[in-house]
């Protein structure tokens, strides 16, 4: 993302929300572009600006002089947490001894308290799934959500869902998503500007590079955007009448929970490309 339109966007949340503004900067893995990232901070702080918490899944960690160099950077920023993802889905691709390192140094250059690990439990008994059979696999997989109910959209809904208690769609007829969407008093922006409510990824409520976000969410309070409504009203539930009109099928499919429901019911109206931009962007939903 340009470090002027996370500054655009940072000024904007915090006019609209005040002191009550927290600003997470989190991926993807934002230090996989480290010098956006430090213009970004330079720039925030520069301003008078302060990130709540910046997330990472430690990869970069690769050695405990750049470790500290970086930690003691965030210190002179004032960054206000670190944030260190630690789970099963993270340390298949991440050795757990770079997650290990961060939390070290950073604790001892930041302070225990501005250290986050998500999730701690896993963090104190790690598991590598890496060169385990697809049973053991799978059965790491079904205990780590259980403990963790990460939300069912996305490669979760593929990977994780069909490993799991599945009910048939009625059973979630009486679930509406109004607070999700409507009062969660949180969003997230991606690269493209894309505004996304909460942790539902790939529902745009706008475009903060088209339109300044006090418009967006101005606009947002009294909008009549089928999608949007019928979720608020009726869940994916709802949202899944509309999708039968259109032919999604087949009707004896069943669902681990209502997101994951929602998930595939907006795959199939992705597809048919009537429901952009609200159903979008189309890269979230591709299988790669
Ligand atoms: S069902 Fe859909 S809209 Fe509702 S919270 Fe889950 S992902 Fe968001």
């Amino acid at each position: 993302m340009p470090v002027s339109d996370a500054l655009a966007y940072w000024q904007s949340l915090e006019s609209m929300a005040g002191p009550q503004a927290k600003v997470h900067l989190t991926g993807g893995e934002p230090f996989s572009n480290w010098p956006a990232l430090l213009a970004i901070l330079q720039a925030a702080h520069a301003e008078g600006l302060v990130a709540h918490e910046l997330e990472t899944n430690a990869s970069w960690c690769t050695s405990p002089q750049l470790v500290r160099q970086r930690c003691r950077q965030f210190k002179q920023l004032d960054l206000g947490r670190l944030v260190v993802s630690c789970d099963i889905y993270h340390q298949q691709f991440v050795p757990f001894q770079r997650v290990r390192l961060l939390v070290q140094v950073a604790q001892d250059v930041l302070g225990s308290e501005r250290v986050r690990i998500r999730w701690r439990d896993f963090f104190a008994d790690p598991v590598d799934i890496n060169g385990l059979g697809q049973a053991d696999c799978q059965r790491f997989f079904r205990r780590a959500w259980q403990v963790h109910r990460d939300r069912l959209t996305g490669r979760a809904a593929r990977m994780i869902a069909p490993l799991l208690e599945l009910h048939p769609p009625e059973v979630f007829a009486e679930a509406d998503c109004y607070k999700p969407i409507f009062a969660s008093r949180h969003v997230h922006i991606d690269p493209s500007g894309n505004v996304f409510p909460g942790v539902c990824a790939g529902l745009v409520l706008g475009n903060a590079r088209r339109k300044p976000l006090p418009e967006i969410w101005s606009d947002f309070a009294c909008t009549e955007d089928e999608i949007l409504l019928t979720l608020a009203r009726s869940g994916p539930y709802g949202l899944l009448q509309i999708a039968n009109g259109l032919g999604f099928g087949p009707s004896e499919e069943r669902f681990a929970d209502k997101c994951h429901l929602c998930w595939e019911v907006r795959s199939f109206l992705a597809q048919t490309g009537k429901f952009e931009p609200t159903i979008g962007p189309a890269r979230c939903y591709r299988a790669d």
